[in-house]
C-alpha cells in the first residue's frame, strides 16, 4: 500500500500502544500543580506574530530563525506558538485575571513549534507543560517553582539531573554588563557569525546562547553576569539558594546559564541530564519581571519554567524507567450465536456505565479467538455466553489470573455479582 503522503519532518506520531506514558507524565504533572494550587491555562495554538517578538525578542534564534509565521487571508502575521509563556502571559492580561488578586499561578500542557533541525530530543513540532506565577516578586516563589519541577522528577524516579541556577540580573545592572560583553566581543568582531554581529549592538547577551561552536567558544571566555548584578539581584539570589538549601535541593551555580528567550530577569535555571546526549535540558525557566508591562500592562514580577516532554520520555526511557502501563480490560464477555453476542453487547454497556472496562467481540471473531483476545489484551475477567447461559440466566465469570471461577447471574443482578467478585480480587493478596 502506498501512503498519500507521510508525517511532517521533525513531527511525532504517540500511538495508542505509547500514549499511556504520556497520561502518566501528565497525571504526575497535574498532581503537582495541583498540590501547588496552580490551575490549568489553555491558549491558542497561534497568536498574532507581534506576541512573540514582543515577549521572546526578536533577536533571540526563536525569533529569528525559528518560527512558523505565516499571513492569513486577511493579511495578518500570525504565527504558530513557539513556547507557552507569551500565550498565558497574554490571556492573563487581555481578561484582567490579575483582577482576581495576585498571585495568579497557571500551568499549561502545550505543543510547540519551532523551525530547528530535526534530531535526538529537538523536533519541530514538541509538547511542554510549564507552570507560571504572575504576581509574585520574592525569592520564595523562586523557589516555590523550582521545588515543583524538582518533585515532578523525584516522582517519576529521574536520577542524576543537575540542577543548574544562575542571576541574569535585572535591567539597571543589565546595562553594565552590556557594556562589557560589548568591549569582550568587540575584539572578536572578525570570528563572530553574522547574526551574533548584527546582536553586538542590540543584544549582545544574546551572543552567549549561540549555537555556533566559533560564537560559544569565544562565548565561554565572556564576562559573567553574576560579576555585574547588583545588590537587590544578589540579594534576591542568596534568598533563592537559601530556600532551596532549607528543603535540601541540590543545585550547582552555572554563570554561563542565559536562556533562549529575551524575557527572563533575575533567576534563571535548567534541568539538565547527561543520559540523553546533547539536548540534555529537560527543564528550563526563570523570572520575567519585565514581560507583562513589555505586552502592556503593569509591573508585574513574573517567572515560570517549562518541561520538554519528548525530552522527558526519552531521558526515563535512557534510565530504564518504567511506566505503569495503562489499565487493562476489566472483563472479556465473549458471545457464540446472535442471541449470546447481543446478552455480551447488553452486559459490557452496564459494565462501562460503572466507569469499569469491558469488552465484547466487535470484528466477528470465533469464540477460540475471542478468549485468545481476551488474554492479550489481559482481560482480569472473563464470561462466555452460549445458548445455554441465555437459557439458564447464568454464567461462569473467570478470573483470568487465577482461574477460579464463580456462577453470576445475567440478570438484574449481574452487576453487583459481578462487582463484588471483582471487588475482592482488588484486595485479594497477591
Ligand atoms: P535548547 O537549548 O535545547 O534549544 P531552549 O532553551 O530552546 O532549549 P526552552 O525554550 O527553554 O528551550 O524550552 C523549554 C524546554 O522545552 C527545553 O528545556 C526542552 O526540554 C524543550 N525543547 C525546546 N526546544 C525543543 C525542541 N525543538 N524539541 C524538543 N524539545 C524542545
Ligand atoms: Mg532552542
Amino acid at each position: 500500500m502506498d501512503l498519500i503522503t507521510k508525517s511532517v519532518k521533525g513531527t511525532q506520531d504517540v500511538l495508542p500502544k505509547e500514549s499511556y506514558k504520556w497520561q502518566f507524565i501528565e497525571k504526575i504533572m497535574r498532581e503537582e500543580a495541583n498540590a501547588h494550587s496552580f490551575k490549568e491555562i489553555r491558549t491558542p495554538v497561534f497568536e498574532h506574530t507581534e506576541l512573540f517578538q514582543r515577549s521572546v525578542g526578536d533577536t533571540t534564534d526563536v525569533v529569528q530563525k525559528e518560527m512558523y509565521t505565516f499571513n492569513t487571508k486577511g493579511e495578518d502575521s500570525i504565527t504558530l506558538r513557539p513556547e507557552g509563556t507569551a500565550g498565558s502571559a497574554r490571556a492573563i492580561l487581555e481578561h484582567g485575571v490579575y483582577n482576581d488578586g495576585y498571585p495568579i499561578k497557571a500551568y499549561y500542557f502545550t505543543s510547540c513549534y519551532r523551525y530547528e533541525k530535526p534530531q535526538k530530543g529537538r523536533l519541530r513540532e514538541f509538547h511542554q507543560f510549564g507552570m507560571e506565577v504572575y504576581g509574585a516578586a520574592s525569592y520564595f516563589a523562586d523557589a516555590e517553582v523550582i521545588c515543583a519541577a524538582d518533585s515532578i522528577f523525584k516522582r517519576l524516579g529521574v536520577k542524576g539531573l543537575n540542577l543548574e541556577i544562575n542571576s541574569i540580573g535585572c535591567p539597571n545592572c543589565r546595562a553594565n554588563y552590556h557594556k562589557a560583553l560589548k568591549e569582550y566581543f568587540a575584539e572578536h568582531t572578525s570570528e563572530l557569525c553574522e547574526t551574533c554581529l548584527s546582536r553586538l549592538e542590540k543584544n549582545p547577551m544574546r551572543i552567549l546562547d549561540c549555537k555556533s561552536p566559533i560564537c560559544s567558544k569565544i562565548a565561554e571566555k565572556a564576562p559573567t553576569v553574576l560579576d555585574y548584578i547588583c545588590d537587590d539581584c544578589r540579594e534576591h539570589f542568596e534568598g533563592v539558594k537559601k530556600c532551596l538549601d532549607s528543603v535540601g535541593i541540590e543545585y550547582t551555580v552555572n554563570p554561563t546559564i542565559v536562556r533562549g528567550l529575551d524575557y527572563y530577569t533575575r533567576t534563571v535555571f535548567e534541568f539538565v541530564s547527561s543520559s540523553i546526549g546533547a539536548q540534555g535540558t529537560v527543564c528550563g525557566g526563570g523570572r520575567y519581571d519585565g514581560l507583562i508591562e513589555e505586552l502592556g500592562g503593569q509591573h508585574t514580577p513574573s517567572l515560570g519554567y517549562a518541561i520538554g516532554i519528548e525530552r522527558l520520555l526519552l531521558l526515563l526511557e535512557a534510565q530504564g524507567i518504567e511506566i505503569p502501563a495503562a489499565p487493562t480490560c476489566d472483563i472479556y464477555i465473549a458471545g457464540l450465536g446472535e442471541k449470546a453476542q447481543l446478552k455480551s453487547f447488553e452486559l459490557v454497556k452496564t459494565v462501562r456505565s460503572s466507569s469499569l472496562s469491558a469488552e465484547c467481540d466487535i470484528v466477528g471473531r470465533s469464540l477460540k479467538a475471542q478468549m485468545k483476545y481476551a488474554d492479550k489484551i489481559g482481560a482480569k475477567f472473563s464470561i462466555v455466553l452460549g445458548d445455554s447461559e441465555i437459557e439458564s440466566g447464568k454464567a461462569q465469570l473467570k478470573n483470568m489470573e487465577t482461574g477460579e471461577k464463580t456462577e453470576i447471574s445475567l440478570g438484574e443482578n449481574f452487576f453487583s455479582d459481578f462487582y463484588n467478585v471483582y471487588i475482592q480480587s482488588q484486595f485479594a493478596v497477591k
